[in-house]
């Protein structure tokens, strides 16, 4: 097999790496936290920042304690509007022609402008689509808040990330299994559950368990009480997330 058809392959246990850079959960010491959200992907043939939180000298500052070089970053997906996610990424470096930015269509015109500005390639999602081989948008969803996520092909199955839910994480996880028909390995990011009700959180519990979801590292803007849940019905396969943390396919 030649280098070239074994790039478009789904990344093997070792080749995935997920660094979250930025959230308001503690995890590595010597981190800074602040309420956002922003993970680094490697692996993939893009090499991609999903979510860039709210403030970018913070996540600069973070992105060099964890040995993150920003200049290989050559995808910027933003979830959604909401400046916990978008704030960053202004301080990313500019004049990368390199750098292309893939936004729900549905942003304002002055932050499509800026990303021009800024001398980013820019793309506007609005339907399920393609990034790179392997790495798909869910597409915008969402009434109100519109909002993509991302699903990353593995050969051990999916990984979902999601930015804040506002769509709902039922509806999301449900889009990503129509998108890329397999198996769940892992669903992470924000779930937006801080105020739901113990009930509602079991519900989302079960739909997880019938999807036989494997792993879920919830953090963002999950919540608590959601976090404590998803932990007590995960067991081992519940992942603690928060600022540093690394996720390589091979600890899965
Ligand atoms: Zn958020
Ligand atoms: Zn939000």
């Amino acid at each position: 097999m030649s280098e070239k058809t074994e790039a478009v392959s789904a990344p093997g246990a070792g080749e995935l790496t997920i660094t979250v850079v930025y959230d308001n959960n503690p995890y590595k010491q010597g981190l800074e936290t602040a309420w956002g959200f922003s993970c680094f992907i490697t692996g993939p043939e893009k090499t991609i920042l999903f979510d860039t939180g709210g403030d970018g000298s913070l996540l600069l500052s973070n992105m060099e304690k964890l040995a993150v070089d920003p200049n290989k970053i050559d995808t910027v997906v933003l979830s959604h509007i909401h400046g916990d996610h978008t704030g960053g990424l202004g301080s990313l470096p500019e004049k990368n022609p390199n750098v292309t930015v893939y936004l729900p269509e549905s942003f304002p015109k002055k932050f499509k402008d800026n990303v021009q500005a800024h001398g980013a390639k820019m793309i506007e999602v609005e339907q399920p689509m393609k990034i790179c081989e392997n790495v798909y948008s869910t597409g915008q969803l969402g009434k109100w808040i519109k909002e993509q996520s991302l699903v990353i092909r593995t050969e051990r199955g999916l990984v979902v990330i999601t930015g804040c839910a506002h769509p709902g994480i039922v509806n999301i996880v449900n889009i990503a299994k129509d998108l890329v028909k397999d198996d769940f390995l892992l669903v992470m990011g924000g779930f937006h559950l801080e105020w739901a009700s113990r009930g509602k959180i079991e519900k989302i519990i079960s739909a997880f368990k019938q999807w036989h979801v494997r792993y879920v590292g919830p953090c963002h803007c999950t919540g608590d009480k959601a976090r404590a849940l998803f932990e007590k019905y995960f067991g081992e396969n519940y992942i603690n997330i928060g600022a540093g943390k690394v996720i390589t396919l091979a600890d899965l």
